[in-house]
């Protein structure tokens, strides 16, 4: 007999390709069925047939205090009888840029997307036209979305000009697109000795989250701020998932480090549909109607998740909201590697603020991860099994060893104990 999730995906998939409307959530990489949800609220998310998870996907990031955190609902009901899109200016739009330039001081000027594919497709057409050049440098590991620029990988050799990801993008697209090696001084330097001229932008995630949670070294981060100077290329942060996330400035407070454009995402919108690019004025006013460089949004700065995003940061922005935060994450992580050493499973983990990842290396000598070849290597068998182990004990992580996981200000004593024990549970029988 099948379970009811079973049937849900079978009916999703009549009508949806893949029964899913974004491919992670089919749980391809871990196998089995995905949970079907209906209702969140706190630190949990409730299946149709209203069994509790605790949840460290959060949306992917955005519900930071929480789902369905009662300020920020009733902010978008109260939004919602107000009519909820004009397709002109609001005040709210105005007040979140404010918040925004307020926060991140790299910022001087800020533009709302719908999406974070919007804002660094943006992002980069913007440093394009700002520069007149067409050459953009990315990372191996990071993902920024699925614009066509974007969605390509190294060519042959680790300068050569870049091969598409996926069907369907041009190879006159892919080959403006340089991926490099992740955390790595040298290989900027020598794509900037062979390219320096031609390259419009440098777009990277400054702490990835998408090959699991990587946190690059100091030396990375200056070497590609004094690069892109050096070189007149434009240096954009991706932090559509670090932003406001691992600290109220996100990756760029933590590391001392301005770059030119930012790119930010949902979390903005308190979990509704938002990203933004923002930064130095003289960049930002070459986009219309200031400058030649095209960008627009019917329902971009749309006042409900414009109103959500202002109530959520009046908490975000209370002293010491992100050091709770991280002291949960201290305590769930260290939890969780005791009990990963008692039963000799090779658990390495990386923290910063609300956010977090958990690689099982082959080899108790192994480091944490430092790129992607390093998180490739690890035991991704061994990653399905805890996440199905977790699954069933009521624990939801993200469905794929290359993701990261997201701590709530809802997570309470009571959960982190019940996660912790949860994974105790699953190491003993993976180390059987
Ligand atoms: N950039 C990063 C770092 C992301 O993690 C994501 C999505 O997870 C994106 C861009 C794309 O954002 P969206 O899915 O809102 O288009």
């Amino acid at each position: 007999m099948s379970t009811k999730n079973e049937q849900l995906f079978l009916q999703a998939k009549k009508h949806i390709p893949g029964g899913v409307n974004s491919p992670v959530r089919a749980f391809a990489g871990v196998g089995g069925t995905p949970v079907f949800i209906h209702k969140a609220s706190g630190s949990k998310i409730y299946d149709t047939e209203d069994n509790a998870y605790i949840d460290y996907v959060g949306s992917w990031g955005p519900m930071i205090l929480g789902h369905a955190h009662p300020k920020v609902i009733e902010a978008v009901k109260q939004a919602a009888d107000d009519g909820l899109s004009f397709g002109a200016p609001t005040p709210f739009e105005t007040t979140i840029a404010d918040k925004i330039c307020e926060i991140v001081p790299s910022v001087e000027l800020v533009r709302m997307t719908n999406s974070g594919t919007e804002a660094t497709m943006s992002a980069i057409r913007l440093a394009r036209g700002y520069t007149g050049r067409d050459k953009i440098v990315k990372f191996e590991g990071c993902y920024h979305g699925h614009s066509d620029s974007l969605l390509v990988k190294a060519g042959s050799g680790m300068l050569d000009i870049g091969e598409p990801t996926s069907k369907g993008v041009p190879a006159d697209f892919a080959k403006h697109t340089i991926t490099l090696p992740y955390n790595n001084p040298d290989a900027i330097k020598e794509c900037f000795a062979k390219w320096g001229n031609e390259i419009a932008c440098v777009i990277v995630e400054p702490i990835a989250g998408n090959m699991n949670m990587v946190i690059p070294t100091q030396e990375f981060h200056d070497t590609l701020r004094q690069q892109c100077s050096e070189h007149g290329a434009v240096l954009i942060f991706d932090e559509v998932m670090t932003g406001f996330r691992v600290g109220l400035g996100g990756a760029q407070a933590h590391f001392g480090i301005e770059p030119d454009l930012t790119c930010f995402g949902k979390i903005i919108g308190a979990g509704l549909p938002v990203g933004a690019f923002g930064g130095k004025r003289e960049i930002m006013q070459c986009i219309a109607p200031t400058g030649g460089v095209y960008q627009a949004g019917t329902l971009s700065g749309n006042p409900l998740a414009m109103r959500a995003g202002i109530a959520m940061f009046e908490d975000l922005t209370v002293d010491g909201f992100y050091d709770e935060l991280a002291s949960k994450v201290d305590y769930l992580i260290d939890g969780i590697q005791a009990a990963a050493d008692k039963h000799g499973i090779h658990l390495r983990s990386n923290k910063l603020g609300g956010m977090m990842g958990f690689f099982f290396v082959k080899d108790g000598d192994t480091a944490t991860p430092q790129n992607f070849d390093e998180v490739s290597d690890c035991d991704i068998d061994a990653f399905n099994t805890f996440f199905h182990g977790m699954l069933e004990r009521g624990i939801y992580l993200a469905p794929s060893a290359y993701e990261a996981a997201f701590m709530s200000s809802k997570h309470s004593q009571a959960d982190l104990d019940a996660t912790i024990k949860a994974a105790d549970a699953v190491f003993a029988q993976m180390a059987q």
